[in-house]
């Protein structure tokens, strides 16, 4: 019999959190969660989930452009943001009732409060101390703000989800997945959008060439790009002005920053109890994601690894079968897909070419660029693009990347042959699917380079 009141203690029921407190607790072993904000954490409440929510609701715009081509005259005479905020809202608080019925259902105790750690075995909420053989960090991250006079004028992507009222103009500072993901959304909606990019480059990280293909894709749609580092933001009775560096002026009327984010660590009392952190902030682990103090663990946005909700959800079900299954798993990072949600789609999987070239291989590309079959009788020009990235020793696929409409659902499929090892000639095996967009990635016969 533990001398602990619990044989597991989590901090932070968001992705991580819940999944690894619900099934540990279905192990039978006796577990609390401690929640300070809302249950399901930022995907469910501030992230994924409602954000795609609203790039759906900003994709019907260019839908009925679209089909006007088809004889179709499909009027947009309104549009209702409270219609739209308000319906998000109802979806999130339905999937808390959810995540709160997973919870007691598997015999989670669920504690809502700030936690902070006493010791390497001891947890405070609201001034009651409980007792862990294990304590799991799971507080995810929070956003960061660029340090400029008058940064306090800007919003952060939490506050974008719960806005009075829908701008006619707004500046969205950053380059990264949620500012170019918010920047579709607003455009799409029919706000006057500019996207201020320090380095003028939009999604660095991703793979050079779809990079470069999405912006052009993601600017056609008439997003202004502002290729400058904002430098003050300044507020006016009506709006703001954000001054760049080159002496440029915008006036608007909303200002989002998304320029990352960071581990939320704050009162978690990790400097107490003495909890290390990398040189980026994020708290070291070893690959049992265990801290340097043994009975303390972390996961998720507070570590180094991909900032997403399937890997956090990966990091807990492995850290269940090191602990509870006595098994010696460790996760695979490789080979992660991975979709920005603007428009079109971003999605990628395994190496960009940048990257299999650092790491020796001698690659063979293989590109298509095509304009969709659906928009062949539509003023639309967007064109899709398609990539992949092959090992010319082995003939393996290193990575796949595409821009255009369904990226994302076509690449998860694409992700499991990559996992699988597919070679390209098992690629050019695979009979297609016509007529299709995805039909391209086993239709690619001559490499490019
Ligand atoms: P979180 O989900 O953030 O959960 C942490 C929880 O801990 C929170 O509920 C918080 O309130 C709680 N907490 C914090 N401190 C304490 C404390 N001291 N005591 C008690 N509770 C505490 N990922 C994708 O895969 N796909 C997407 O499309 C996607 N879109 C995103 C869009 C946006 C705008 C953002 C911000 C993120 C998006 N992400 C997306 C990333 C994804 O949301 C995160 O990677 C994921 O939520 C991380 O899970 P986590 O469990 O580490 O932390
Ligand atoms: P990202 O790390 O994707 O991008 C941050 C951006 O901020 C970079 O483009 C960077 O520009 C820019 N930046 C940083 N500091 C400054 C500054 N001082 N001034 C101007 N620009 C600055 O972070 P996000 O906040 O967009 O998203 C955080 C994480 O959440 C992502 O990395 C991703 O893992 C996850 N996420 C996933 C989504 C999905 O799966 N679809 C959607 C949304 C978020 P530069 O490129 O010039 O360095």
């Amino acid at each position: 019999m533990s001398d602990f009141q619990f044989d597991l203690f989590v901090i932070g029921a968001g992705s991580a959190g819940v999944r690894a407190s619900r099934m540990a607790a279905g192990l039978g072993k006796k577990v609390a969660v401690a929640e300070s904000r809302y249950l399901g954490g930022t995907c469910v409440n501030v992230g994924c989930v409602p954000k795609k929510l609203f790039v759906y609701a900003s994709e019907f715009p260019h839908m009925a452009q679209e089909a006007k081509g088809y004889g179709l005259d499909v009027s947009i005479e309104n549009f209702d943001w409270p219609t739209l905020r308000d319906n998000k809202t109802k979806e999130i608080e339905r999937l808390n009732g959810i995540y709160q019925k997973l919870l007691g259902n598997s015999g989670v105790e669920t504690i809502i409060g700030h936690a902070k750690l006493v010791d390497e075995h001891h947890v405070s909420v609201n001034d009651v101390v409980y007792s862990a053989d294990k304590i799991l960090l799971a507080t995810g991250g929070w956003p960061t703000l660029p340090d400029i006079p008058g940064k306090e004028y800007c919003i952060n992507s939490n506050d974008f989800f719960y806005l009075d009222s829908f701008p006619k103009h707004a500046v969205v500072v950053g380059s990264g997945y949620i500012a170019v993901e918010f920047a579709g959304i607003l455009n799409g909606l029919g706000c006057d959008t500019s996207i201020a990019s320090r380095s003028g480059k939009l999604l660095r990280g991703f793979d050079e060439s779809t990079r470069e293909f999405a912006q052009v894709e993601i600017l056609k749609k008439g997003i202004q790009l502002i290729a400058q580092q904002p430098t003050e933001i300044i507020k006016n009775t009506h709006g703001y002005t954000v001054k760049f560096a080159s002496g440029k002026t915008v006036s608007t009327e909303l200002v989002i920053c998304a320029t990352g984010r960071s581990p939320n660590l704050e009162n978690l009392g990790i400097d107490e109890v003495g909890v290390k952190l990398d040189d980026k902030g994020f708290i070291l682990v070893n690959p049992q994601y265990q801290t340097n103090v043994d009975s303390i663990y972390a996961m998720g946005d507070l570590i180094d690894t991909p900032q997403l909700t399937p890997v956090a959800l990966a990091e807990a079900m492995t850290f269940l079968k090191q602990q509870y299954h006595g098994q010696q798993a460790i996760l695979d990072y490789d080979n992660i897909a991975t979709a920005v949600f603007s428009q079109p789609n971003l999605a990628t999987v395994g190496m960009s070419q940048e990257k299999a070239i650092a790491q020796g291989f001698d690659v063979k590309v293989f590109e298509s660029d095509f304009r969709a079959l659906k928009l062949t009788m539509t003023n639309s020009t967007e064109r899709t693009y398609m990539k992949l990235v092959v090992d010319a020793k082995s003939d393996k696929v290193l990575g796949a990347h595409m821009v255009g409409e369904h990226s994302a659902e076509i690449m998860q499929g694409i992700a499991i042959a990559i996992k699988a090892g597919a070679t390209k000639a098992v690629f050019d095996e695979t009979i297609g699917i016509h007529p299709s967009s995805a039909e391209e990635f086993v239709t690619m016969r001559t490499p490019s380079n």
